[in-house]
């Protein structure tokens, strides 16, 4: 198993499944799971009543998580290697709402930085700053969620560092209480304008991105100094049931649409990466991927972590979310 998961990390996108446990509220409603993670690498699907239908019940994945495994195991088994890898990297969360996503997310960028801390103070041969900066997509506008406030960011193109975002705040992170503060501050942000946070985070798209600079520390300040960068994202993705919705009206219809693309967009781009494909990959065809562009293919790596929740009630979702995982694997 460790071999296979070793060989699997060469590759360039890594899928795993997070399978979590029912909600106190769901098993209060009576819930029932059907779904079972038999080994490392398979999900099953166990509900007898569906015995003989067309789908297929067993699903198999670099690596899947049950429902009592902690984010830290999914960090250290998972994410680790691929967040702190030296060149740039993303780390998704795809499901639908209430499977998980956030959960995952921002546990796993807290492991993240504080792994980088540590490493940081254990190099004191060379200087870092660690940046750190997040956006929301929300209708295929790009907002800082470190300012408050409405106003547009636009993506521009810049000949040295590729796709970047015009004015976007980046701060420098001092420790791992500064990025609580910060992640506190982001969430305070998301709930803006909205009767509830879940409503808006399952329309829109979180991107957390953390800037690691370093420079050997006898050329410090001079213009000539070794310096190295390498960026990591953690997205959090809006719902994927947004993006296999097909009936909504009026000013639903628009983000629908908007979200299917970005949704949409992303996956054929992690369809073809996957495949290795060489022709065009359309990155410019929605923000989200044109924004993660240098980030995703190439010498970047890229893990998916695709979340499920076990509910019965939840089954066509569930499936969808697994459709997309072999898509991408
Ligand atoms: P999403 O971001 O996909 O909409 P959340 O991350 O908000 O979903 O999770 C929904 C609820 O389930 C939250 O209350 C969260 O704390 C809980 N939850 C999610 N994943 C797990 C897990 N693996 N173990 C325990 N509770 C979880
Ligand atoms: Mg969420």
């Amino acid at each position: 198993q460790k071999v296979q998961l070793a060989a699997a990390r060469e590759e360039r996108i890594l899928v795993l499944v997070r399978l979590r446990p029912l909600s106190d509220q769901e098993i209060v409603a009576n819930e029932v799971a059907d779904w079972e993670c038999i080994n490392d690498s398979t999900i099953l699907y166990r509900n007898t009543l569906r015995e003989g239908s067309t789908f297929p019940s067993a699903y198999t994945f670099d690596r899947v998580f049950r429902g009592d495994c902690s984010t830290k195991q999914v960090y250290e088994e998972g994410a680790k290697e691929i967040a702190l890898s030296v060149v740039n990297a993303s780390i998704f969360a795809y499901g639908q709402t209430s499977s998980g996503k956030t959960y995952t997310m921002n546990g796993i960028t807290e492991y993240t930085v504080a792994d980088i801390f540590d490493y940081i103070n254990r190099h004191e041969e060379r200087a870092f700053v660690l940046k750190f900066s997040a956006i929301e997509i929300y209708n295929e506008a790009i907002r800082d969620l470190l300012t408050s406030g409405n106003t547009q960011l636009r993506l521009r193109d810049d000949p040295e560092r590729g796709t970047i975002v015009e004015k976007v705040t980046e701060e420098p992170l001092k420790d791992w209480n500064h990025l609580k503060e910060l992640l506190a501050i982001c969430e305070a942000q998301r709930r803006i304008g909205e009767t509830s946070l879940n409503e808006r985070s399952s329309r829109s798209h979180q991107i957390i991105r953390l800037t690691i600079e370093s420079s050997a520390r006898e050329f410090l300040g001079k213009e000539n100094s070794t310096s190295l960068a390498a960026s990591v994202n953690f997205i959090d993705l809006a719902g994927s049931e947004r993006a296999s919705q097909a009936l909504s009206t009026g000013a639903r219809l628009k983000e629908g649409c908007h979200i299917n693309r970005s949704l949409l967009t992303l996956s054929t781009v992690v369809r073809k990466l996957s495949k290795g494909r060489q022709g065009h990959i359309n990155y410019r065809d929605s923000k989200l991927t044109r924004l993660l562009q240098p980030c995703l293919g190439g010498n970047a790596r890229t893990a998916i972590i695709c979340t499920l929740s076990p509910a019965r009630s939840h089954v066509e979702q569930t499936r969808n979310t697994l459709l997309f995982a072999c898509c991408a694997k």
